[in-house]
């Protein structure tokens, strides 16, 4: 026997890491460890608070969060071998409509018709065990992965503690007079049958598809302006039954051109060349004279069309980038459009309904489904071309490859709709929530991640809260059905007090819906019955209160002093500032105005790709602008031309 055979064991010829771990898990096991190390400085003087981000309790774990995990297990560990005490509380996030998705997928389900006819209780029930079931196989996922963590206190977003601390959130708003019901075009997934907010698209929902598009000539009927048309394009042919303007840039040059069959056509000086060719130019106006003159509708044979006046518009967001230069404005399809309909008091027609099913009045496009369909013969964009060329208001058609919004969750591709939601009013928090970001050391440095969350901060819509589902926090909104007023109950105590019919049948559930709806209260105004509205929140709502909920803010204001603000927060890099950390510092600001936490780290190798803080478009366009945003590699976000 040689001496090294005498100080080495011999190790076989291949290396199983799977049984080492497993070896080495188990030894931990054996040994308590996990135990002594979660007590080891149980008794220290100094804290180290780190807010755990949850985890989407949907699905098993993907290296992706074993990688995030990792670094979150890391810097604990480093605290716990400074001696400081800590909570180690890991976090799932349990609520909203990823997990109706997955249950319907289960279910076969395609739509909400088929979830109320199968029950609201049963469903919810359902999608409560699924988040059961994926909590603890991710728990179980991150044990073997050696995450140490005080796995038997894992916070769930979907508690009671959690959704009635977001009602405490909702109920200062309203207090200072942030809530809103608002009447607006806003995305909407006619699938889901609910609408998206912007930060929720901004973050994750465009893809590359391509649509029919069309230019179609509309005859201009003021006297004196006989034989001309103005020549729109559009990537959305359904919103043409709809039209009621069409909009010019009163500084851009018009040009009047030779079209055909004695027609002559109005186009942008910058269009001219795609879209008219060669074609001889008869006049040469700036956008400002084109302004009032009115015009034949391209469906002016509609029911919904009667009493419609068309007229050319100003709009100083037209570009002649794309298209003629000419807008076509359908002020139910569009923020924009809305908008311009608000300024210049035009019609507004409302096409489809909320699984995008045209409405009674469009002709033999009601009933026909608006968006865009599996089987391209059953495309309604084609049937409009097809009536339009019939109309000989057809100049031409393409394809048109562009980035459109899908929903997030299921990939359907997005429709613009007129609906009512509920909104939180962010201008009068913009300057508090952004000097509260000021406040927070954000890492890495010298990569300008303050000012993309201050951009975002100073760009932002307001906050869509509501959504028309089923499993989520229940939006404490409760409307007297007598005299409309509406109250926001800010606790489960304020509730019972208030209840005057249906806190029995309530009582032993989870404030979700259907069992919360059972409760009415007498109005504050009249003394008639108010009933909540049936709309469940904002997923963002649910993640973005657990600086407080996690922290005992209800019950022991004491323990929560204590522990907040955090530390240290760490996410992956980009996809947190428009939505976990803008909701945080939203409601932390709202709740205390001070940071949720003194440190924010974005851990990806990737962060360095994106150098400079981006312009965000303050809403969703439909539009071309008249220049471009500028966009960083992996968090671009890019405009929707029409
Ligand atoms: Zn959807
Ligand atoms: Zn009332």
């Amino acid at each position: 026997m040689t001496n090294q055979e005498k100080v080495f064991r011999p190790v076989g010829g291949k290396l199983d890491v799977v049984a080492l771990e497993k070896a080495q898990i188990a030894r931990w096991v054996e040994q308590h460890a996990v135990e002594r190390y979660l007590a080891r400085n149980a008794q220290a003087s100094s804290r180290y608070s780190f807010l755990d981000g949850p985890i989407t309790a949907n699905n098993p774990m993907g290296v992706h969060h074993a990688w995030g995990r990792t670094f979150k297990d890391l810097y604990q560990r480093y605290h716990t071998m400074l001696g400081e005490r800590q909570r180690y509380q890991n976090g799932f996030d349990c609520q909203g409509l990823w997990i109706e998705v997955e249950v319907e997928r289960e279910l076969g389900f395609n739509n909400k018709r088929q979830i109320e006819a199968f029950g609201i209780d049963r469903f919810v029930d359902l999608c409560k065990a699924r988040v059961d079931r994926f909590a603890a196989l991710q728990t179980e996922q991150s044990k073997r992965l050696g995450m140490w963590m005080d796995w038997d206190h894992s916070y769930y977003t979907n508690s009671d503690e959690n959704n009635y601390t977001i009602w405490a959130f909702l109920a200062e708003c309203h207090r200072r007079g942030l809530v809103y019901k608002g009447h607006d075009v806003m995305p909407w997934c006619p699938r889901c049958g609910t609408g998206l907010s912007n930060m929720e698209i901004a973050t994750e929902g465009y893809r590359e598809i391509r649509h029919l598009s069309l230019t179609i000539r509309l005859p201009v009927t003021t006297p004196g302006h006989e034989d001309e048309d103005l020549l729109i394009w559009t990537t959305t042919p359904w919103t043409l039954s709809s039209n009621v303007a069409a909009a010019v840039s009163s500084d851009l040059s018009y040009l009047l051109v030779e079209g055909r069959d004695g027609r002559r056509w109005w186009v942008s000086h910058g269009s001219k060349d795609r879209v008219a060719g060669d074609a001889s130019v008869l006049r040469t106006a700036p956008g400002r004279e084109l302004v009032g003159l009115t015009y034949q509708g391209p469906f002016d044979e509609l029911p919904v069309q009667q009493g419609v006046d068309h007229t050319v518009i100003a709009w100083d967001e037209v570009s002649d980038e794309e298209g003629t230069g000419i807008v076509h404005i359908a002020p139910g399809c569009g923020q924009e459009d809305f908008a311009l309909a608000r300024e210049y008091g035009l019609a507004v027609l409302d096409p489809i309904d909320q699984f995008g099913i045209f409405k009674d009045g469009y002709g033999w496009q009601t009933g026909r489904f608006a968006g865009a369909t599996a089987d391209p013969s059953e495309d309604v964009a084609l049937d409009i071309a097809a009536d339009l060329e019939r109309k000989g208001l057809l100049v031409a058609r393409d394809g048109y490859l562009h980035s459109y919004p899908v929903c997030w969750r299921c990939g359907t591709q997005l429709v613009f709709r007129l609906v009512d939601e509920w909104f939180i009013r962010m201008d009068p928090l913009r300057e508090p929530i952004s000097k509260v970001t000021r406040q927070i050391q954000w890492l890495p440095e010298g990569i300008g991640l303050e000012e993309r969350e201050l951009d975002w901060l100073r760009n932002m819509g307001d906050w869509m809260i509501s959504k028309k589902r089923y499993y989520g926090l229940a939006l404490p909104i409760w409307v007297c059905v007598q005299c409309e007023a509406w109250e926001v109950i800010g606790s489960r105590d304020e509730l019972q007090e208030r209840a005057v019919e249906g806190w029995e049948a309530f009582e032993g559930h989870t404030p979700h819906r259907p069992w919360i709806d059972a409760v009415e209260i007498a109005c504050g105004s009249c003394g008639g019955r108010s009933r909540r509205i049936t709309d469940v929140g904002n997923p963002w709502l649910d993640a973005g209160i657990v600086g407080f909920s996690t922290l005992r803010w209800n019950t022991d204001p004491a323990y929560w002093r204590e522990w907040f603000p955090a530390d240290f927060i760490t996410e992956s890099f980009p996809g947190q500032f428009r939505n976990w950390f803008y909701a945080l510092l939203a409601m932390s600001t709202v709740m205390a105005d001070e940071p949720m936490t003194r440190t924010l780290w974005c851990a990806t190798s990737t962060a360095r790709r994106c150098t400079r803080a981006r312009a965000t478009p303050s809403r969703l366009r439909r539009r071309p602008r008249r220049s471009a945003p500028t966009s960083c590699a992996g968090c671009s976000v890019p405009p929707t031309p029409r």
